[in-house]
């Protein structure tokens, strides 16, 4: 018998806010433990959350940007359960009224388009972090209160790679927008994958199995491979799954069981009376929408078709909204757009990776390359020459024609 893989994903994203979701501390990654706290976000009693705006901003523009339906009114809930990373025993979430509703990520796997349902997007409060020493555990409660936004699919997703694109997909979507840095050491992107299998050809869905937190993408992928093995080898042996929440083992490479899946009633979810609703005018939505940036796939196609490139090229320079920028900036300034393409794609993006730096970080500006690449063509350095010239440029920022001058390198 022949099984197919039915997959869908809860994404939690970190917003790129400067303090926590209800209180002023500061949201920064990698502080002293228990540096960034107050009573709010420690969960003392009688102390009162106010929502940061900023937070529903970025979750709206996600929104926006996928097609999402905004609600009018949104609502906090509380989400109930005891575990020691958690000081209030509560989770302020939202429930039956998230911000966004709807809309869809299109992927390409082989080639092919597809459309990826979501199902909602919702603003919640992150947890501590619990630490385990030598013989005693500890609990960091920085990250507590930190604002992270659930993108949830509908169980679109056919197979590891097709969870992989739509990660990848979407943690480009989220840059472009602004939103997160999606940065996964920081762990700013964090995933439950719910996988089920079920007979090829079969309507009704099998039952599925929660693995949840994985932070890396090799995780996602490879706890997926095992968890539809593990399922298929169950069901073809005649057995049934059970409904249960795992845990994926990066090094031992298996999924293992942690409890039975709770329900939403187990969380006693009821409104978070400290909160009033919010209640977004349809004028407050356009504003935001006017905020939005051209996405990934609109601007690869722009940009072959208005500096000539061939599709590898812009693939690759609208990957990354600032690199795309700097393109764009550097060949209005070139009558040869192919070659900051060429330029951007080799010395540029090598030396950016190398270090593990933002393009903003270089010191060579749009116009130094668009001059750099001038005198090339023109014959006044050669290549080699002009490739020294770039290294400095990057380094250490200044004018290639100055440069070229000073350390004598003209080409005679
Ligand atoms: P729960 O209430 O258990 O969290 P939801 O219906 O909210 O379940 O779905 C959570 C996630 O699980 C969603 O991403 C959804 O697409 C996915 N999902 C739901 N049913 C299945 C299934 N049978 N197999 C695989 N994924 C599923
Ligand atoms: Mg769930
Ligand atoms: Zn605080």
């Amino acid at each position: 018998m022949n099984f197919e893989a039915v997959i869908g994903l809860e994404v939690h994203v970190q917003l790129k806010t400067r303090s926590k979701l209800f209180c002023g501390c500061s949201a920064e990654f990698g502080a002293a433990p228990n540096t960034r706290v107050c009573p709010v976000c420690l969960g003392y009693p009688g102390v009162m959350p106010v929502l940061n705006e900023e937070a529903v901003c970025l979750t709206v523009l996600t929104g926006l940007m996928v097609g999402a339906r905004i609600g009018e009114t949104s609502r906090f809930d509380r989400k109930s359960y005891f575990y020691p990373d958690m000081p209030k025993n509560y989770q302020i979430s939202q429930y039956d009224q998230p911000l966004c509703v709807g809309g869809s990520v299109e992927i390409e796997v082989g080639g092919r388009p597809k459309a990826i349902g979501l199902t909602r997007i919702h603003l919640e409060e992150d947890v501590g972090k619990n630490m385990h020493f030598h013989d005693s555990s500890g609990v960091d409660f920085n990250r507590a209160g930190v604002p992270l936004m659930e993108i949830v699919t509908q169980p679109d997703l056919a197979s590891p790679e097709e969870a992989l694109a739509f990660l990848l997909t979407l943690r480009q979507m989220v840059r472009y927008v602004g939103a997160s840095e999606c940065n996964l050491e920081q762990g700013n992107l964090r995933c439950d994958v719910n996988v089920s299998a079920r007979p090829a050809g079969r309507a009704a869905l099998g039952t599925k199995i929660e693995i949840k937190n994985i932070n890396t993408f090799k995780g996602v992928v490879n706890a997926l491979k095992h968890e539809i093995a593990r399922q298929e080898e169950a069901l073809l042996a005649g057995g049934v799954i059970a409904q249960e929440t795992r845990r994926w083992d990066p090094d031992a490479g298996v999924t293992a069981g942690m409890r039975g899946k709770e329900d939403a009633h187990d969380y006693r979810y009821f409104p978070e009376p400290d909160l009033m609703p919010v209640a977004l005018s349809r004028k407050r939505i356009e504003a935001l929408r006017a905020r939005l940036p051209e996405l990934p796939r609109a601007r690869r196609a722009r940009l072959s078709k208005e500096y000539g490139l061939p599709d590898y090229d812009s693939g690759v320079l609208a990957a990354d909204k600032a690199v795309a920028d700097f393109f764009e900036a550097a060949a209005r300034l070139s009558p040869n757009p192919k070659a900051v393409s060429n330029w951007m794609m080799t010395d540029m993006l090598r030396r950016l990776s190398k270090q593990e730096m933002d393009i903003a970080a270089a010191a060579i500006t749009p116009r130094a390359l668009a001059d750099l690449i001038a005198m090339v063509d023109a014959g006044v350095v050669n290549m080699p020459t002009a490739k020294e010239i770039f290294g400095v440029l990057f380094e250490n920022g200044g004018d290639p024609n100055t440069l070229t001058r000073e350390r004598g390198l003209t080409q005679v």
